[in-house]
């Protein structure tokens, strides 16, 4: 502030000496005050107040407070979209079926119409709308710049589904580090049947469906389906994350991870094709045959029941009998299928 510099004054008409400014500023515009930040200079010679290069800046600043009344989105707004979605200005403008260069023009400071500016706003707090205009408008984008994007809005989803199921998710996906949605499944499975008794409650009031592959929460498979054979990574989002679990039902968690989380997808899928909820549930169904058929809570307390005795399970080390037998069977049976 106060700096000389040379620019060009509009009364002088030419480059002239002049000092640099800043002042919060009043403007009134259809009838309301809007307070911003003023940048100008002032003429040497003619003590004129001018803007030169900064005339962009001070319309910008004054629609941004203009947006702010009228409750329209902001720039700091699109920003934050185009951040927690990943994804850039253009692709976002096809994405909501806009015109290409219409995200670009808000963010250079021309004002938004009210749809669109009610649009942004929901999608801004909303990741599963944003989801489906990404996917309705997938064509129209890369194929790169779609799967970041839908990657990142997964997260998000998964994130604000905050309820006990998910949140065993997230701890399972944190601790194991990398994790392919069907190994995921077996371990949620797992860690659901023993809780009754180590916990004295379960973990999660979701109940598991019967399908061919195993066990499996369908809210989990639809979040996570965009993964589907790949390893999922969740390190950088999973940070900070506050997970609503106690410290009991972390411990917990810790040792059904050490105990299940050690053993491959297809291994765990087998394992998990040997337990009485999952064969009962899906009882007089062929081998390959479609079923959501529910694995009911007092399915699994029957069968846990008869386990911890045939295992002398009382304490939670003691599931390891358990498993490793599980995964002795489960080993020969997927020898036998390789033999066939
Ligand atoms: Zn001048």
């Amino acid at each position: 502030m106060g700096d000389i510099m040379r620019k060009f004054c509009e009364k002088c008409l030419k480059e002239v000496n002049c000092e640099y400014f800043e002042d919060n500023n009043e403007i009134v515009v259809n009838n309301k005050t809007i307070k911003y930040l003023e940048k100008y200079y002032i003429c040497s010679e003619c003590n004129n107040k001018f803007y030169d290069d900064l005339y962009d800046y001070n319309v910008s600043a004054v629609n941004n407070e203009l947006r702010k009344l009228n409750n329209l989105v902001t720039i700091d707004e699109i920003k934050e979209i185009m951040k927690k979605y990943n994804i850039g200005k253009k692709p976002l403008s096809v994405v909501l079926g806009l015109g290409e260069v219409t995200i670009t023009r808000y963010l250079e400071g021309r004002n938004p119409t009210k749809d669109n500016s009610d649009l942004l706003k929901c999608i801004n707090t909303n990741p599963f709308l944003y989801e489906m205009f990404l996917i309705a408008n997938k064509d129209k984008i890369t194929n790169i710049a779609f799967k970041k994007s839908l990657g990142k809005t997964k997260q998000l989803e998964l994130v604000k589904n905050k309820s006990k199921l998910y949140d065993t998710t997230l701890y399972i996906i944190k601790k194991i580090g990398e994790i392919t949605p069907l190994a995921l499944q077996k371990v949620l499975y797992f860690a659901q049947c023993f809780s009754n008794k180590f916990l004295n409650e379960y973990l999660f009031d979701d109940t598991a469906e019967a399908w061919v592959y195993g066990p499996v929460y369908k809210d989990i498979y639809d979040s996570l389906s965009y993964y589907k054979y790949e390893l999922i990574n969740y390190d950088e989002l999973l940070k900070d994350y506050d997970f609503n679990l106690n410290k009991n039902e972390k411990d917990y968690l810790d040792y059904i991870i050490k105990y299940f989380g050690c053993y491959s997808a297809c291994i765990l899928r087998e394992m998990s094709h040997l337990t009485n909820p999952w064969i009962s549930a899906r009882e007089g169904l062929g081998k390959e045959e479609y079923s959501s058929r529910t694995i009911e809570l007092n399915s699994i307390d029957t069968y846990i029941k008869d386990i911890c005795n045939k295992f002398k399970i009382s304490n939670i080390e003691d599931i390891n009998k358990y498993s490793e037998r599980l995964f002795k069977e489960a080993q020969t049976m997927i020898e036998d299928l390789i033999y066939v």
